[in-house]
């Protein structure tokens, strides 16, 4: 085993930083391990593990037992639970619960979010927007969305939201996900859609903030539904061919 010298933890520390921001990992934020860690960056073991645990106290990473080192926020000792469930779960119930909960979170944000954290949102939308591969964009657009939820200021809100999140993050998806983001409307309006939800919140508009987020994530159930009928039928629809969505099937969020 290699033995670095204590000076190299900053160097370390630096290297992870732009590692985090690099986008160079996969949908769920699992970072490499501490060991691949050392190798990619060429520095001691020692190093990774002190920066690791300097980002871990800034709350830009957490860890889970035996599971590995993940980008983000810990989500509230929920994680345990949710193997469980996603084993139970069909992705168009997580749209559903989606749907009803995100924007509600959003209406909370526009009466509550901070300037700086709004600040954020726009940051976290540029990224999600400027992401050219699919695994980074779900990375930025699910911290985008955690942003918002966490700017409702409710933390049983948030705590839901993160099981919810960390659902729809999972590796079993990952296909329809894959076909869901290939189908229908392209990033572009994805973006417009992030941008008009965090708009409305710093306009402090939040009937326009509830609104915007339930069209984008209609958008995205819209997708899913493609991606899975296709699936299912292993055959392909002509692009911008309309797929029916009962809007009954949403709750109003405008007051
Ligand atoms: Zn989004």
């Amino acid at each position: 085993m290699q033995t670095e010298p204590q000076d190299n933890s900053y160097y370390a520390l630096e290297k992870l930083r732009d590692l985090i921001h690099s986008e160079k990992f996969g949908a769920e934020g699992r970072l490499p391990t501490e060991r691949a860690l050392a190798e990619t960056l060429n520095v001691g073991r020692r190093a990774v593990r002190r920066a690791l645990e300097v980002l871990e106290s800034e709350g830009l990473i957490w860890r889970r037992q035996g599971a590995g080192t993940f980008v983000g926020e810990k989500p509230d000792g929920w994680s345990d639970h949710v193997d469980a469930l996603v084993a139970g779960t069909d992705i168009m119930e997580i749209m559903e619960v989606r749907l009803r909960l995100e924007p509600q979170l959003a209406q909370l944000a526009a009466m509550r979010a901070k300037p700086a954290k709004i600040e954020r949102m726009r940051y976290l939308a540029d990224k999600t927007g400027q992401s050219s591969d699919g695994d980074s964009k779900e990375l930025w657009d699910g911290s985008l969305h955690r942003q918002i939820a966490q700017s409702a200021g409710n933390k049983l809100f948030l705590s839901i939201f993160d099981v919810v999140n960390r659902i729809r993050q999972d590796a079993a998806w990952q296909s329809i996900r894959e076909r869901a983001r290939k189908t229908g409307t392209n990033g572009r309006t994805s973006y417009q859609q992030h941008i008009a939800i965090v708009d409305a919140i710093a306009a402090r508009d939040p009937g326009r903030a509830g609104e915007a987020m339930r069209e984008h994530l209609l958008m995205h159930q819209e997708r899913l539904i493609r991606a899975t009928s296709l699936e299912a039928l292993d055959d392909h629809s002509p692009e911008g061919e309309q797929i029916g969505i009962r809007d009954d099937d949403t709750l109003s969020v405008a007051s």
